[in-house]
Protein backbone atom coordinates (compact mmCIF):
# COMPACT_ATOMS: atom_id res chain seq x y z
CA UNK A 1 0.00 0.00 0.00
CA UNK A 2 1.79 3.20 -1.02
CA UNK A 3 2.06 5.51 1.57
CA UNK A 4 -0.20 8.49 2.72
CA UNK A 5 3.36 10.81 1.98
CA UNK A 6 5.79 10.09 -0.22
CA UNK A 7 9.04 11.67 -1.57
CA UNK A 8 9.99 10.14 -4.92
CA UNK A 9 13.55 10.88 -5.79
CA UNK A 10 12.92 14.68 -4.18
CA UNK A 11 15.30 17.63 -4.52
CA UNK A 12 15.48 20.82 -3.25
CA UNK A 13 18.28 23.36 -3.86
CA UNK A 14 19.00 26.50 -2.68
CA UNK A 15 19.56 28.87 -5.78
CA UNK A 16 21.90 31.33 -4.42
CA UNK A 17 23.83 34.48 -6.58
CA UNK A 18 27.46 32.43 -4.93
CA UNK A 19 26.52 28.66 -5.46
CA UNK A 20 23.73 26.08 -5.43
CA UNK A 21 23.39 23.73 -2.57
CA UNK A 22 21.73 20.90 -2.87
CA UNK A 23 20.06 20.37 0.80
CA UNK A 24 18.14 17.69 0.03
CA UNK A 25 19.72 15.57 -3.30
CA UNK A 26 17.65 12.85 -3.93
CA UNK A 27 15.56 11.76 -1.82
CA UNK A 28 12.77 8.83 -1.60
CA UNK A 29 10.78 8.13 1.33
CA UNK A 30 7.09 6.88 2.75
CA UNK A 31 5.40 7.89 5.52
CA UNK A 32 2.63 5.33 6.12
CA UNK A 33 -0.93 5.09 7.63
CA UNK A 34 -0.41 4.02 11.47
CA UNK A 35 3.53 5.04 11.33
CA UNK A 36 5.72 7.58 12.75
CA UNK A 37 8.87 8.26 10.67
CA UNK A 38 11.48 9.43 12.82
CA UNK A 39 13.99 11.51 10.27
CA UNK A 40 17.42 11.74 12.18
CA UNK A 41 20.88 12.96 10.96
CA UNK A 42 23.23 15.84 12.09
CA UNK A 43 22.62 19.12 12.01
CA UNK A 44 23.08 20.67 8.41
CA UNK A 45 22.12 17.07 7.10
CA UNK A 46 19.47 19.01 4.95
CA UNK A 47 16.46 17.54 7.53
CA UNK A 48 14.50 20.66 7.80
CA UNK A 49 14.93 21.39 4.20
CA UNK A 50 12.95 18.33 3.78
CA UNK A 51 10.04 18.89 6.11
CA UNK A 52 9.68 22.17 4.18
CA UNK A 53 9.39 20.08 1.08
CA UNK A 54 7.24 17.61 1.85
CA UNK A 55 5.21 19.91 3.55
CA UNK A 56 5.05 22.10 -0.33
CA UNK A 57 6.21 25.22 1.65
CA UNK A 58 8.98 25.73 -0.80
CA UNK A 59 9.94 29.54 -1.29
CA UNK A 60 13.16 31.32 -2.79
CA UNK A 61 15.69 30.90 -2.95
CA UNK A 62 14.47 27.40 -2.18
CA UNK A 63 13.01 25.73 -5.40
CA UNK A 64 12.34 21.71 -6.19
CA UNK A 65 14.83 21.02 -8.59
CA UNK A 66 13.61 17.04 -9.66
CA UNK A 67 11.77 14.53 -8.21
CA UNK A 68 8.31 14.71 -6.48
CA UNK A 69 5.55 14.31 -3.44
CA UNK A 70 2.62 12.55 -3.63
CA UNK A 71 -0.24 13.00 -0.80
CA UNK A 72 -2.44 10.57 -1.04
CA UNK A 73 -1.61 9.83 -4.62
CA UNK A 74 -1.59 13.13 -5.67
CA UNK A 75 1.59 15.33 -6.55
CA UNK A 76 1.53 18.32 -4.02
CA UNK A 77 3.68 20.76 -6.61
CA UNK A 78 0.93 19.94 -9.24
CA UNK A 79 -1.71 21.17 -7.15
CA UNK A 80 -3.11 24.80 -7.66
CA UNK A 81 -3.05 27.14 -4.60
CA UNK A 82 -6.43 26.46 -3.52
CA UNK A 83 -6.14 23.20 -3.59
CA UNK A 84 -3.17 22.99 -1.62
CA UNK A 85 -4.53 25.24 0.94
CA UNK A 86 -7.62 22.91 1.46
CA UNK A 87 -5.12 20.14 2.88
CA UNK A 88 -2.86 22.16 4.90
CA UNK A 89 -3.97 21.88 8.58
CA UNK A 90 -6.73 19.14 7.78
CA UNK A 91 -4.49 16.97 5.40
CA UNK A 92 -1.15 18.17 5.32
CA UNK A 93 0.35 20.07 8.76
CA UNK A 94 3.69 20.93 9.63
CA UNK A 95 4.92 22.05 12.71
CA UNK A 96 8.11 23.92 11.81
CA UNK A 97 11.61 24.33 13.39
CA UNK A 98 11.27 27.40 15.66
CA UNK A 99 7.50 27.90 14.77
CA UNK A 100 7.23 29.37 18.55
CA UNK A 101 9.07 32.23 17.09
CA UNK A 102 6.48 33.58 14.33
CA UNK A 103 3.31 33.17 16.69
CA UNK A 104 1.85 36.50 15.93
CA UNK A 105 2.96 38.50 19.03
CA UNK A 106 -0.47 40.88 18.61
CA UNK A 107 -3.07 37.90 18.60
CA UNK A 108 -4.15 35.58 21.44
CA UNK A 109 -3.93 31.88 21.21
CA UNK A 110 -7.63 32.10 20.83
CA UNK A 111 -7.50 34.02 17.76
CA UNK A 112 -5.28 32.15 16.11
CA UNK A 113 -7.47 29.15 16.86
CA UNK A 114 -10.19 31.18 14.92
CA UNK A 115 -7.89 32.23 12.48
CA UNK A 116 -7.27 28.41 11.80
CA UNK A 117 -11.72 28.19 11.79
CA UNK A 118 -12.18 30.64 9.30
CA UNK A 119 -9.96 29.37 6.66
CA UNK A 120 -11.26 25.91 6.76
CA UNK A 121 -15.47 27.25 7.45
CA UNK A 122 -15.77 27.12 3.37
CA UNK A 123 -14.56 23.33 2.97
CA UNK A 124 -15.25 21.99 6.64
CA UNK A 125 -18.12 21.19 8.77
CA UNK A 126 -16.75 22.81 11.74
CA UNK A 127 -18.26 23.38 14.83
CA UNK A 128 -16.21 26.09 16.75
CA UNK A 129 -17.30 25.32 20.61
CA UNK A 130 -16.38 21.93 20.15
CA UNK A 131 -12.90 23.12 18.44
CA UNK A 132 -12.56 25.46 21.51
CA UNK A 133 -13.36 22.55 23.77
CA UNK A 134 -10.97 20.43 22.34
CA UNK A 135 -8.13 22.96 22.26
CA UNK A 136 -8.53 23.29 26.29
CA UNK A 137 -8.84 19.38 26.70
CA UNK A 138 -5.64 18.63 24.56
CA UNK A 139 -3.70 22.19 26.23
CA UNK A 140 -4.36 20.42 29.66
CA UNK A 141 -2.81 16.90 27.96
CA UNK A 142 0.85 18.64 26.93
CA UNK A 143 0.77 20.75 30.26
CA UNK A 144 -0.78 23.88 28.98
CA UNK A 145 -3.27 25.65 31.72
CA UNK A 146 -6.48 26.49 30.40
CA UNK A 147 -5.77 30.42 29.99
CA UNK A 148 -2.94 30.13 27.91
CA UNK A 149 -5.47 30.40 25.19
CA UNK A 150 -6.75 33.53 26.70
CA UNK A 151 -2.95 34.86 26.30
CA UNK A 152 -0.65 36.83 23.58
CA UNK A 153 2.52 34.83 22.65
CA UNK A 154 4.95 37.31 23.99
CA UNK A 155 3.04 36.27 27.64
CA UNK A 156 3.91 32.59 26.95
CA UNK A 157 7.62 31.08 27.78
CA UNK A 158 9.59 29.14 24.76
CA UNK A 159 8.56 25.64 25.93
CA UNK A 160 4.56 27.22 26.16
CA UNK A 161 4.81 28.85 22.77
CA UNK A 162 6.68 25.90 21.08
CA UNK A 163 3.24 23.31 22.84
CA UNK A 164 1.07 26.13 21.35
CA UNK A 165 2.53 25.52 17.92
CA UNK A 166 1.96 21.94 18.58
CA UNK A 167 -1.83 22.13 19.73
CA UNK A 168 -2.50 25.05 17.09
CA UNK A 169 -1.10 22.60 14.01
CA UNK A 170 -3.06 19.28 15.32
CA UNK A 171 -6.25 21.24 16.00
CA UNK A 172 -8.41 20.14 13.20
CA UNK A 173 -6.41 16.77 13.37
CA UNK A 174 -4.63 16.28 10.30
CA UNK A 175 -3.95 12.94 8.37
CA UNK A 176 -0.56 13.47 8.33
CA UNK A 177 1.67 15.68 10.90
CA UNK A 178 5.16 17.12 9.99
CA UNK A 179 7.35 17.95 13.12
CA UNK A 180 10.92 19.85 13.07
CA UNK A 181 12.54 19.37 16.42
CA UNK A 182 9.37 19.60 18.15
CA UNK A 183 10.58 18.85 21.67
CA UNK A 184 13.91 21.00 21.14
CA UNK A 185 12.51 23.84 24.08
CA UNK A 186 11.09 21.60 26.41
CA UNK A 187 12.78 19.65 29.53
CA UNK A 188 12.83 15.85 29.92
CA UNK A 189 9.29 15.71 31.81
CA UNK A 190 7.88 18.61 29.57
CA UNK A 191 9.13 16.31 26.49
CA UNK A 192 7.83 13.04 27.73
CA UNK A 193 4.09 14.89 27.80
CA UNK A 194 4.41 16.28 24.26
CA UNK A 195 5.58 12.63 22.98
CA UNK A 196 2.95 10.73 25.12
CA UNK A 197 0.23 13.26 22.93
CA UNK A 198 1.91 13.02 19.65
CA UNK A 199 1.52 8.96 21.03
CA UNK A 200 -2.35 8.97 21.67
CA UNK A 201 -3.51 10.92 18.66
CA UNK A 202 -2.05 8.16 16.94
CA UNK A 203 -3.77 5.87 19.03
CA UNK A 204 -6.91 7.66 18.64
CA UNK A 205 -6.61 7.80 14.72
CA UNK A 206 -6.59 11.69 15.25
CA UNK A 207 -3.70 11.99 13.02
CA UNK A 208 -2.91 9.01 11.19
CA UNK A 209 0.89 9.56 10.20
CA UNK A 210 3.47 11.49 11.19
CA UNK A 211 7.34 12.37 10.16
CA UNK A 212 9.04 13.37 13.09
CA UNK A 213 12.28 15.32 12.28
CA UNK A 214 14.98 15.27 14.95
CA UNK A 215 18.65 15.49 16.15
CA UNK A 216 17.92 13.68 18.99
CA UNK A 217 18.16 9.89 18.47
CA UNK A 218 16.76 8.59 22.14
CA UNK A 219 13.53 10.80 21.84
CA UNK A 220 13.13 9.90 18.01
CA UNK A 221 13.33 6.30 20.12
CA UNK A 222 10.57 6.44 22.19
CA UNK A 223 8.18 7.56 19.16
CA UNK A 224 9.25 6.23 16.09
CA UNK A 225 8.05 2.75 14.45
CA UNK A 226 10.00 3.58 11.43
CA UNK A 227 13.28 5.62 10.99
CA UNK A 228 15.10 7.28 8.43
CA UNK A 229 18.85 8.59 8.57
CA UNK A 230 20.09 11.71 6.63
CA UNK A 231 23.64 12.49 5.51
CA UNK A 232 24.53 15.33 3.40
CA UNK A 233 21.13 15.62 1.34
CA UNK A 234 20.72 12.40 1.16
CA UNK A 235 19.12 9.11 3.06
CA UNK A 236 21.91 6.54 3.36
CA UNK A 237 20.10 3.92 5.48
CA UNK A 238 16.01 3.67 6.49
CA UNK A 239 13.50 0.84 7.69
CA UNK A 240 11.99 -0.43 11.05
CA UNK A 241 12.84 2.17 14.01
CA UNK A 242 14.40 -1.10 16.00
CA UNK A 243 16.12 -2.57 12.90
CA UNK A 244 17.88 0.47 12.31
CA UNK A 245 18.96 1.68 16.10
CA UNK A 246 19.48 -1.87 17.18
CA UNK A 247 21.53 -3.40 14.05
CA UNK A 248 22.55 -0.28 11.94
CA UNK A 249 24.19 -1.28 8.51
CA UNK A 250 25.44 1.68 7.28
CA UNK A 251 28.82 3.06 8.96
CA UNK A 252 27.12 6.65 9.23
CA UNK A 253 24.24 5.30 11.38
CA UNK A 254 26.71 3.36 13.29
CA UNK A 255 28.57 6.14 14.53
CA UNK A 256 25.41 7.58 14.97
CA UNK A 257 24.05 5.01 17.33
CA UNK A 258 27.30 5.08 19.29
CA UNK A 259 26.13 8.80 20.43
CA UNK A 260 22.39 7.16 22.03
CA UNK A 261 23.38 7.66 25.66
CA UNK A 262 20.27 8.73 27.40
CA UNK A 263 17.05 11.23 26.41
CA UNK A 264 18.48 14.28 25.48
CA UNK A 265 21.11 12.96 24.07
CA UNK A 266 21.97 15.04 20.68
CA UNK A 267 23.76 14.69 17.46
CA UNK A 268 26.79 17.09 17.33
CA UNK A 269 28.88 17.96 14.39
CA UNK A 270 32.14 15.83 14.68
CA UNK A 271 31.55 15.05 18.66
CA UNK A 272 30.26 11.32 17.93
CA UNK A 273 32.58 8.32 19.15
CA UNK A 274 33.88 6.40 15.74
CA UNK A 275 32.83 10.07 13.56
CA UNK A 276 35.55 12.26 12.69
CA UNK A 277 35.36 15.41 10.37
CA UNK A 278 32.91 17.19 8.84
CA UNK A 279 29.82 16.58 6.38
CA UNK A 280 31.08 17.78 3.17
CA UNK A 281 30.18 20.92 1.62
CA UNK A 282 26.40 20.54 0.16
CA UNK A 283 27.66 23.32 -2.61
CA UNK A 284 30.40 20.52 -3.92
CA UNK A 285 29.57 17.53 -2.65
CA UNK A 286 32.01 14.61 -3.10
CA UNK A 287 31.11 12.52 -6.56
CA UNK A 288 31.21 9.06 -4.81
CA UNK A 289 29.56 8.61 -1.93
CA UNK A 290 29.17 11.37 0.59
CA UNK A 291 30.54 9.42 3.76
CA UNK A 292 33.68 8.44 1.67
CA UNK A 293 36.13 10.98 3.56
CA UNK A 294 34.61 10.54 7.06
CA UNK A 295 34.28 6.36 6.20
CA UNK A 296 36.70 4.04 7.78
CA UNK A 297 35.25 1.09 5.56
CA UNK A 298 35.81 2.96 2.33
CA UNK A 299 37.00 1.32 -0.68
CA UNK A 300 38.41 3.27 -4.18
CA UNK A 301 34.95 2.45 -5.87
CA UNK A 302 33.16 4.27 -2.99
CA UNK A 303 35.16 7.52 -4.14
CA UNK A 304 34.21 7.13 -7.87
CA UNK A 305 30.78 6.06 -7.97
CA UNK A 306 27.72 6.83 -6.11
CA UNK A 307 26.26 4.08 -4.50
CA UNK A 308 22.95 2.35 -5.20
CA UNK A 309 20.26 1.31 -2.34
CA UNK A 310 20.59 -2.25 -1.60
CA UNK A 311 17.37 -3.47 0.74
CA UNK A 312 19.15 -5.89 3.52
CA UNK A 313 16.87 -7.81 5.95
CA UNK A 314 14.15 -5.06 5.35
CA UNK A 315 16.87 -2.11 5.60
CA UNK A 316 17.14 0.01 2.43
CA UNK A 317 20.79 0.99 3.07
CA UNK A 318 23.04 2.98 0.40
CA UNK A 319 26.69 1.95 0.84
CA UNK A 320 28.81 -0.15 -1.38
CA UNK A 321 29.55 -2.76 1.31
CA UNK A 322 26.01 -4.24 0.26
CA UNK A 323 25.82 -3.91 -2.80
CA UNK A 324 24.35 -6.93 -4.86
CA UNK A 325 23.24 -8.28 -1.27
CA UNK A 326 20.09 -7.80 -2.53
FE1 LIG B 1 31.81 3.91 3.44
FE2 LIG B 1 31.97 3.21 0.89
FE3 LIG B 1 29.79 2.64 2.28
FE4 LIG B 1 30.34 5.15 1.60
S1 LIG B 1 29.86 3.47 0.21
S2 LIG B 1 29.66 4.43 3.59
S3 LIG B 1 32.57 5.19 1.76
S4 LIG B 1 31.86 1.83 2.62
Amino acid sequence: MPGLLVADSLKAYYFTKRAVVRAVDGVSLEAEDGSVLAVVGESGSGKSTLGVALAGLVKPPLRIAGGSVYFKGRDIYAMGDEELRSIRAVGLAIVPQFAMDALNPTARVRDLIRDIIASHRDSLPIDEEDVYRRAQERALQIGLPKWVLDRYSVELSGGMRQRVTILLSTLLNPEVLILDEPTSALDVVVQRLVIQYLQDLMAERAVKSMVFITHDIATARQIATEMAVMYAGQIVERGPAESVIGSPLHPYTKGLMSAIVEPGASIKRAKLEGLSGEPPDMANPPKGCRFYPRCRYRMPICEREEPPEAEVGGIKVKCWLYAGKT
